[in-house]
């Protein structure tokens, strides 16, 4: 490959920029602070991957252009090391873990190092340090303090080939997220954060920050706040008993029918009378089997009755109690009152095992289906007459004052199930003491530090490798003195992620996990990049603890993240997920040696609009590396090494501003609106301009390096100094615009949805077609047409026409 040398140019400037601490943050520095923020990586054995630097560098060239704004920007970088991978990788080569992750993090520093993102290296954090996990542990019994945590004997997903338990979110599909393995119920001690104390305000504050929409749905509705009532129902013939369910629709009551229990429910064992008991226990043994997504759903319906009875408290019938697998023990109190003429699944089970459907409101047909919406109360004794959101306020009323019940909110959301039986990652700094209970690790016997062992292979009676080690569990109790055990089990690879973007502010303090000051100038985070994939987990865990210390006046801010944007994924050629065994994986080392780092990046920022799913192009990377060249010959001369004869010192590149001035606001502007791929068009179209003229301007030319700088910032520097500049670009002011010289500056386009006018949008005129495209699919009169439905075809007419074609 002829032209621009940039084996020799980016290694100069990743010197120069160590050398001059380019992008070191500073501290209380006057100028505005700006901080953003990417998921620290894992550092596995694979390296880095080549969806690792989309979101990186995206964020990196924010970063640069804040700091070309005259901000003083932080964007750190650490390694998230605790975890699984590292530890089964320790345990199948025989070598310790802390070897492993150091080896892994070595990897990593050079490949990022190698691509020249802006990071702060000197608050660098790493999770496995003990530095570090010190105040992971610290917050623990902050939690522990506060009456946030507990221990508790809960039936929890066990994977048979992990030998560890998992959180809900852990299980995907029915079976391990880590190894694709079975996974059963068993029961066992764990340590639980209480995240549900937190579950009102995790939903209320997502109104003060500025989160994709899509993400604060996800959040919402995991979180799954529903408003309704408690209502007990005796049993007949248990006195002592009650079958206590959750309606978000009390004021069907008088509808209930039957009712259904999960088949773990307490009582079931209680009510199945004898005749029924062979058919219930093979029912429940045959649901212990199953994952709770398939019991949820499945179309079947499947269920059997126990042969006791309940009384409706409104209507004092008897009715029959069912067990049906697809009422789940966790959700809600695990038992449920069938509607089956207003509810569609109670409808479906009914037809199915031929039970009682009683119309209660009226407006539809429950001979054919349930009934869910609203209308009059009939056959409802004291509702009749009333409309739902009426009969709901009286029944609630109602309930409240027979002490049946009444109104009550509930969430979807459960308790964090914080103990792992692993042995790479934070030890629990709790001791039990048979006289004294769970006593807390005095604080300054902080960190409790991992021992070493002989082997790190979790064993098969569900305890830690840590249990083995007898000289480490036994203690003193810290409060009598007694002997004591320390807790074996280890914290979740979810904790030291919770609150890592807090220790970058001030990642060397010995005294506080940061000091308040210095959190105080840098928080919030101002923009937080990462997988939806994280959505439910890391920033649903990472937004409860920063409250949690909000709340304990640690930190300054209750929302740790003012803003939260998404990437899509890259995808292998052909749009096939990259994988080892595909063998489609593409190495960031081996692009980088062909075509360097900055084509890389650009490449990655040109693969498509940034929040979409992106397939990897060989194609698409020589379009970039032609763009690259191209500006490379425009400036440097090829044949002598020095500044093309075609630059101008003295004109000023009058006809040329029109385009110079759209190039600028359409780059500054879309950077902002993380619309990357179209940004770099814009420079395209400039560029291209550029090479139909005899002469131009330096100063044009000037203006295109720095506009492209933070996109490949190497190449900039070094044609930056050529033309004369003062290293680095990053000292250099953000280039400006005369908005007077934008003539005619937008253009109306109408947008056809399947060949009919839907609407109008204002778009930059002689906008590429991809940026006209992308903001015909944003439109919301648009979105109307085309919501679920699949785009088999856009086709833009410059300055005129979108036309959308959609199945
Ligand atoms: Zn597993
Ligand atoms: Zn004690």
């Amino acid at each position: 490959m002829s032209g621009y040398p940039f084996a020799e140019i980016e290694k100069k400037w990743q010197k120069f920029w160590e050398r001059d601490n380019t992008f070191r943050a500073e501290d209380f520095s006057p100028k505005p602070k700006y901080y953003c923020l990417i998921e620290f990586p894992y550092p596995s054995g694979d390296g880095l991957h080549v969806g690792h630097p989309r979101s990186y560098t995206a964020l990196d060239i924010i970063a640069r252009k804040r700091r070309m704004e005259g901000y003083n920007v932080l964007y750190p970088i650490g390694f998230d090391a605790f975890g699984l991978p590292t530890e089964n990788y320790a345990i199948k080569n025989k070598i310790h873990p802390i070897e492993v992750t150091k080896r892994n993090v070595v990897t990593f520093r050079r490949q990022l190092k190698m691509l020249g993102f802006s990071f702060d290296w000197d608050r660098e954090v790493n999770t496995s340090d003990p530095a570090y996990y010190k105040w992971t542990q610290w917050i623990f019994l902050k939690f522990f303090e506060k009456g946030l945590t507990y221990k508790a004997n809960i039936p929890i997903n066990w994977c048979l080939s992990c030998k560890i338990g998992l959180a809900n979110e852990e299980v995907v599909d029915g079976v391990c997220e880590r190894c694709g393995g079975p996974v059963e119920k068993r029961n066992k001690e764990q340590w639980m954060l209480k995240i549900t104390a937190y579950a009102q305000r995790l939903i209320d504050d997502l109104d003060s920050v500025h989160f994709l929409e899509k993400i604060a749905k996800q959040q919402i509705n995991w979180i799954g706040r529903s408003e309704g009532a408690l209502i007990d129902f005796a049993i007949d013939g248990h006195e002592r008993h009650k079958i206590r369910v959750f309606t978000t629709r009390p004021d069907t009551l008088f509808g209930a029918t039957y009712m259904v229990l999960a088949p773990e429910h307490d009582l079931v064992d209680v009510i199945t009378t004898d005749v029924q008991r062979e058919v219930v226990e093979e029912y429940v043994n045959r649901a212990r089997l199953k994952s709770d997504m398939e019991r949820t759903e499945s179309r079947e319906k499947t269920g059997v009755f126990t042969g006791a009875y309940a009384v409706n408290p409104a209507t004092q019938e008897k009715i029959p109690v069912w067990i049906a697998d697809y009422v789940l023990v966790s959700y809600g109190t695990g038992a449920i009152m069938a509607v089956p003429g207003h509810d569609q699944r109670d409808w479906e089970f009914a037809k199915a095992f031929d039970l009682p459907i009683k119309e209660v409101i009226s407006g539809g047909d429950i001979a054919k289906e349930a009934y869910e919406g609203d209308g009059l109360l009939v056959n409802s004794g004291f509702l009749n007459g009333k409309h739902v959101p009426e009969a709901i306020v009286t029944m609630n009323a109602w309930l409240e004052e027979e002490g049946l019940g009444g109104a009550e909110v509930e969430y979807k959301l459960r308790d964090w199930v914080f103990s792992r039986q692993r042995y790479w990652g934070e030890p629990i700094p709790i001791i039990s003491c048979e006289k004294c209970g769970f006593v807390p690790v005095p604080e300054e016997q902080l960190p409790v530090l991992l021992p070493e062992v002989e082997n790190y292979e979790p064993t098969d009676t569900g305890e830690s490798p840590l249990a083995k080690i007898d000289d480490w569990v036994s203690t003193d109790c810290p409060v009598c003195g007694g002997p004591a055990k320390r807790e074996t089990d280890t914290m979740p690879n979810w904790a030291g992620s919770s609150w890592y973007f807090l220790r970058y502010v001030d990642s060397k303090n010995d005294q506080v996990l940061a000091d308040p000051e210095i959190l105080r100038y840098w928080m919030p985070v101002d923009l937080y990049n990462g997988g939806m994939e994280h959505t439910t987990l890391h920033l649903l865990y990472s937004r409860f603890w920063s409250k949690f210390l909000y709340d304990c006046g640690v930190v300054p801010t209750a929302e740790p993240y003012a803003r939260r944007t998404s990437h899509g994924m890259i995808l292998g050629e052909g749009g096939e997920k990259m994988s080892k065994s595909r063998g489609n994986v593409v190495n960031p080392d081996d692009v980088v040696a062909q075509y360097g780092a900055d084509i890389f990046r650009c490449y990655e920022m040109f693969i498509g609009p940034f929040d979409q799913t992106a397939s990897w192009s060989t194609q698409g990377i020589e379009g970039i590396h032609r763009f690259i060249q191209r500006i490379w010959r425009l400036i440097v001369d090829e044949d002598t090494g020095a500044l093309s004869s075609k630059l101008d010192e003295n004109s000023s590149d009058r006809d040329i501003l029109p385009v110079l001035y759209r190039t600028i606001k359409v780059v500054t502007e879309h950077i902002d609106q993380m619309r990357y791929n179209t940004a770099i068009s814009q420079m395209m179209i400039l560029l291209n301009e550029l090479y139909k003229k005899d002469r131009v301007a330096k100063g044009t030319v000037k203006t295109l390096v720095l506009l492209l700088s933070p996109f490949a910032p190497h190449l900039c520097e070094e044609l930056w100094e050529r033309l004369g500049g003062e290293p680095s670009t990053l000292s250099q002011a953000w280039p400006q615009y005369d908005p007077e010289l934008l003539v005619d500056e937008t253009v109306t386009i109408v947008v056809q949805v399947n060949g009919k006018v839907r609407s109008r949008i204002e778009v930059d005129t002689d906008s590429d077609d991809e940026t006209v495209k992308q903001a015909a699919l944003e439109d919301s009169r648009v979105q109307k047409y085309t919501q679920g439905k699949t785009i088999a075809k856009v086709v833009v007419i410059k300055n005129k026409l979108v036309s959308i074609a959609v199945r």
